[in-house]
């Protein structure tokens, strides 16, 4: 059977090793899907924080020291919308708003997310498919001590500050997985989990109706990349809010919150105590470096990957 990986993905941590993948595996071999529970309107435009961050990373053009944005970046008509009364505290680059715009009004033209993301990868010359997990509105919504708070305001306007006592995704009920993620999980031998956020990256796409209960009856290799490394998050808040959730941070706490949805777990050299623990729970571990500064780095981890997936016996 020809390899078929479904990679669910968040921004930063995701887009890193979906670069890997599409170095390792053809375009018909990969399914990028996309977490869009952050999507946001802002300026009347329709933003996809982490479409936008896989979309960038793979055309070559993301901003390697933020790793969201475009590299070179300028801000001078977010500068004019401060002028004009507008909030500004997220910040939108001067090229990253012609993504926006052209999204925007590919939605108001009538088409799907899927179709309007078709058009801007393709137009960006990206040959493997990235889908976003669902055409429907799904919100991410931060259950603080603060109130609740619409995902983007948690996360960028109050910088993950304010404590979080839970996550609600918004319309979860009734919003569907996209034709993409759909077909995928009907036709991919393999589902990986790239190193996101497991609470608000990858939560939310297995909150998408029928999506957990399609991956637990998958009959291919499930596997994840963990996004704790030492204890801690690489970046951003993913530690943080699993602390203030009560779990526990470390890899062994992302294995548990994948349980009955993922089969083996890398995680890194430097947690290689904790395999035994993982392999307690009915778990592969698979030890390596996985923390991936370098596009040589993210192709090595996604080659280990596919060589996993590609020896897999039940
Ligand atoms: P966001 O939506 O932009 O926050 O991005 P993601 O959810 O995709 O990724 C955030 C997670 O990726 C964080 O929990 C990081 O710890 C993790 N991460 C980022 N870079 C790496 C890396 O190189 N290796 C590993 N293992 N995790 C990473």
């Amino acid at each position: 059977m020809t390899t078929h990986v479904l990679a669910i993905a968040g921004g930063v941590g995701g887009a890193k090793l979906a670069l890997g993948l599409t170095r390792v595996l053809a375009p018909d071999q990969l399914t990028i899907a996309v977490n869009t529970g952050d999507d946001e309107t802002f300026h009347g435009l329709h933003v996809s924080p982490d479409l936008d961050t896989v979309m960038y990373t793979l055309a070559g053009m993301s901003n390697p020291e933020t790793g969201w944005g475009i590299a070179g970046e300028t801000f001078r008509a977010l500068g004019a919308l401060q002028r004009l009364g507008a909030n500004t505290w997220f910040r939108l680059g001067d090229l990253d708003l012609a993504t926006h715009i052209r999204r925007t009004q590919l939605l108001r033209d009538g088409l799907t997310l899927s179709q309007a993301t078709r058009e801007l990868t393709s137009a960006l010359g990206i040959r493997h498919p990235i889908v976003p997990m669902s055409d429907d509105v799904l919100r991410t919504v931060a259950v603080t001590d603060d109130g609740e708070l619409a995902f983007q305001e948690y996360f960028v306007h109050r910088h993950c500050e304010p404590r979080i006592a839970g996550i609600r995704f918004e319309g979860a009920a009734t919003a569907r997985p996209s034709p993409g993620l759909w077909a995928a999980l009907a036709s991919a031998t393999a589902i990986v989990y790239c190193p996101s956020n497991p609470l608000v990256s990858i939560g939310p796409v297995l909150a998408l109706a029928g999506v957990r209960d399609a991956i637990a009856a998958f009959a291919g290799p499930k596997i994840a990349v963990s996004p704790i490394v030492g204890g801690q998050a690489v970046k951003g808040p993913a530690a943080k809010m699993m602390a203030e959730l009560g779990e526990e941070v470390s890899c062994v706490g992302v294995a548990r919150r994948y349980a009955g949805v993922c089969d083996a777990i890398f995680i890194d050299t430097v947690d290689a105590a904790n395999a035994g623990a993982i392999e307690g729970m009915g778990m592969r571990a698979y030890v390596t470096d996985t923390v991936m500064h370098t596009d040589d780095d993210k192709e090595a981890l996604a080659r280990q990957i596919v060589g996993i997936v590609e020896a897999w016996d039940e």
